[in-house]
């Protein structure tokens, strides 16, 4: 069988600790022996970040901004411990912080869903999918630690001179003071991202804040989507028959709770970092997350939700056995081959993604997982299989159909 030809490269970032175990496994059963892999490699492990002071993160993201489409492997955010661990010039930042702010989009987060992994919240029957607003707020703060007693003023400086102040608060002893901030073009670029993608899944789309307690802040954000929503997307909206709705974050949370699934819950930047691993949980395993960058350009990064699973890896390197689950990271692979494949006009590449997915739920079905998803099966009869065999049983799947 002739190997499937592509035409435009992928955007390549490879990471680390376990993930980057599994993502060379994924290349090597997977992908390369049935497709003529063209990538732009970029090589975003956190050793090569510190060699280049994280500049390959920036490179990275201005070619997936050239290319259009890329595929990424989850990468460690350093923290103390890993400036030890990798002697560090630097606390570098968060790689994924870096390439949301260049690319100025909206992640998407939806669970894979399979027979035999129950939600643990019994009504939930279809996936919620999680937009996370990917742009500032305490991602882009700046924060100071108050030694003693003072006063700490916000200040706005406008171009012309023009000076607004606000105390926020007087010390009487130590503190700590932070600044976030959001734009009104990046909330837009968000609320479009949200409506749009709203319409081509024919979901409800749900947003919340707190607008009750920020009356400037997050009420921002609430008037711009509901000036976007009625001026470019209501006519749309009720079109396709789906609904936008705004409430309190604590309201939605409450009704999210209640629901059956089945739509969009757009997150301020914080909301979906913590919601979405609430979500994935639930959903069965963060291992089954998948996750999407999409700029108002129209720019595609496609990643697993989860880290780089750290315990599996040390237990890895002690040589023993550890049976990750790199579904996630299968389906990355898959949505960035496919919307390549889609931009490319090439349906052998698309063909292929569908497949793949298939062959790898039909895996799961089949009673073949990883220790992950056997300790929450409902299936009985389970083979749990160590990380290089579960992705070998894919590629016999693969192969058999
Ligand atoms: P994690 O890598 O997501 O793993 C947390 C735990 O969840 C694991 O110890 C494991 O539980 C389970 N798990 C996650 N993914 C799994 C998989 N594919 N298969 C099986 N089990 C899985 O989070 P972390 O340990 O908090 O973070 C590790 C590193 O990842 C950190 O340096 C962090 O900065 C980074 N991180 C990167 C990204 C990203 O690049 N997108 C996202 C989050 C975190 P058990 O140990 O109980 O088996
Ligand atoms: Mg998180």
């Amino acid at each position: 069988m002739d190997k499937i030809k592509m035409i435009t490269p992928l955007v390549e970032m490879d990471g680390d600790e376990m993930t980057r175990i599994l993502w060379q496994m994924i290349k090597e059963e997977l992908l390369l022996p049935f497709i003529d892999l063209k990538t732009e490699y970029y090589d975003l492990g956190l050793e090569h970040r510190n060699e280049t002071d994280d500049q390959v993160t920036v490179d990275s993201a201005e070619a997936t901004k050239k290319y259009g489409v890329a595929v990424k492997c989850a990468t460690i955010t350093p923290n103390a411990a890993r400036m030890e661990e990798y002697h560090l010039k630097e606390m570098w930042k968060s790689p994924n912080g870096t390439i949301r702010a260049i690319l100025d989009g909206t992640v998407f987060r939806a669970p894979i869903v399979v027979k035999g992994i129950e939600p643990c919240v019994k009504n939930w029957e279809k996936p919620i999918t999680i937009a996370r607003h990917a742009y500032g707020d305490i991602y882009k703060n700046v924060e100071i630690k108050v030694p003693g007693a003072g006063k700490a003023e916000l200040v706005f400086t406008a171009e012309d001179g023009a000076v607004t102040k606000e105390t926020i608060h007087v010390f009487q002893g130590a503190g700590i003071l932070q600044g976030v901030h959001n734009t009104d073009a990046s909330i837009g670029s968000f609320a479009r991202a949200c409506f749009n993608y709203a319409l081509d899944t024919k979901q409800d789309l749900w947003f919340g804040a707190k607008d009750t307690i920020s009356k400037k802040y997050d009420h921002d954000f609430k008037d711009i989507f509901q000036e976007i929503y009625d001026e470019e997307y209501k006519d749309k909206f009720e079109a396709a028959g789906i609904e936008y709705f705004y409430s309190l974050i604590d309201d939605i949370v409450a009704r999210v709770m209640k629901a059956k699934g089945g739509f969009i819950w757009a997150c301020k930047n914080y909301d979906g970092d913590v919601m979405s691993d609430m979500v994935s949980s639930a959903f069965g395993s963060l291992a089954m997350m998948t996750s999407v960058l999409v700029s108002p350009t129209g720019v595609y990064e496609y990643e697993a939700a989860h880290g780089t699973v750290q315990r599996h890896y040390y237990k890895h390197l002690k040589g023993e056995e550890t049976s990750t689950n790199s579904v996630a990271t299968i389906f990355a692979w898959t949505g960035a081959l496919r919307k390549r494949g889609e931009l490319d006009g090439i349906h052998e590449l698309m063909e292929f993604a569908d497949k793949l997915e298939k062959a790898t739920l039909a895996t799961i079905e089949a009673g073949k997982m990883t220790k992950d998803l056997a300790l929450i099966t409902s299936l009985g009869n389970v083979t749990v299989l160590n990380s290089g065999d579960f992705i070998k049983e894919i590629r016999r799947t693969f192969e058999s159909v």
